[in-house]
């Protein structure tokens, strides 16, 4: 049986992959600090023989028993407001986290996949977005922190896999969601599917001209699920490539739960990307991925996440209180 580590395990991300390679017969040793991951997202595995959690920070380091086949390193904050509120935990699991792993990768002889983003390509100036698009990010704005802990990341990674000879993987991820993204994360479609279930007018930041794609998280896993099983160690993007606006979106998710809400306009938050959308040649050619699920179907059962959520969770108002349990 091959050992895997995920790290970001309890996140929505993190726990999608620990049902993935658990299904795949893998061992599957997740690690999370819980600081914006939730227990509840992996307790279905808690009673599994192959699955076993450790709480563990890997900013610090990060120490595992036995021999180790891959690492899937998805530790990281990776909402806006979350990185607006724990800047300096999201620069380090970024680079002090990524430099950890590549070290236990390195003394494990294990292939590592990092979780990049499309967020790499800031406000990007070309479009749709490719591989060998520099992108367009302010280092020293709000989204810096995380924007360049994840460019860093990436360079490190490189460096390894050059210097050490380390097998990396680096998956350049777009917008994705599905069941378990956490309500109060500030995220567009949490926010938007909580407005329409507590009947509140649904929250247009701007003018709603700013486009997204949208790709859903079960092909997002099985996009990753391929990377990390080819032999391409380069970035390579993973998202859908359908775009709509952030305007039309409300609309449609008014649409979809049936809700009479209006949609209100609010300040953009600063350097929020016009523009999104990857432009996935790449994955196709190299993974023969592309994206199965479509935004209608997706979001249905998403809309049936969280309308399963219970009254108390949906009237949360407050975003998780991270200040308490964390060390600046
Ligand atoms: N957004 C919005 N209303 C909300 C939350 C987000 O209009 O209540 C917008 C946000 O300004 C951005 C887009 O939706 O243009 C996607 O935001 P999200 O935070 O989901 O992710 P991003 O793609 O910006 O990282």
């Amino acid at each position: 049986m091959k050992n895997i580590l995920i790290t970001g395990a309890a996140g929505f991300l993190g726990s999608h992959l620990c049902d993935k390679f658990i299904n795949q017969g893998f061992h599957v040793i997740a690690m999370d600090n819980l600081i914006t991951g939730d227990l509840k997202n992996i307790e279905h595995l808690f009673k599994l023989e192959n699955f076993e959690f450790y709480h563990h920070d890997v900013s610090k380091f990060v120490h595992v028993s036995g021999e180790l086949d891959y690492i899937l390193h998805f530790a990281s904050p990776a909402s806006p407001i979350d990185y607006l509120k724990i800047p300096i935990q999201t620069l380090k699991v970024g680079s002090l986290g990524t430099h950890n792993l590549l070290g236990l990768a390195k003394e494990k002889k294990a292939r590592i996949l990092i979780a990049s983003t499309s967020e790499i390509y800031g406000d990007p100036l070309v479009h749709p977005q490719s591989e060998d698009y520099y992108g367009n990010v302010n280092t020293i704005g709000p989204r810096g922190v995380y924007d360049e802990a994840k460019r860093f990341q990436e360079s490190i990674t490189m460096a390894y896999n050059r210097f050490h000879g380390l097998e990396t993987r680096i998956v350049r991820i777009f917008n994705t969601y599905g069941p378990r993204m956490r309500l109060n994360d500030g995220r567009v479609i949490p926010a938007f599917m909580g407005q329409a279930l507590r009947g509140e007018d649904l929250t247009v930041f701007g003018d709603g001209s700013q486009t997204r794609s949208f790709c859903y998280v079960d092909d997002q896993v099985d996009g990753i699920y391929r990377l990390l099983m080819s032999d391409y160690s380069l970035p390579i993007n993973i998202g859908n490539p359908h775009e709509i606006s952030i305007k039309d979106f409300a609309e449609e998710i008014i649409k979809l739960t049936n809700s009479n809400q209006k949609i209100i306009y609010k300040d953009l938050p600063q350097d929020d990307p016009m523009q999104r959308q990857p432009n996935i040649s790449l994955a196709k050619k190299i993974l023969g991925w592309e994206p199965k699920v479509g935004r209608e179907e997706g979001m249905q059962k998403t809309f049936e996440y969280f309308s399963s959520l219970s009254d108390e969770e949906l009237r949360k108002r407050d975003h998780k209180d991270f200040t308490s349990h964390i060390k600046k």
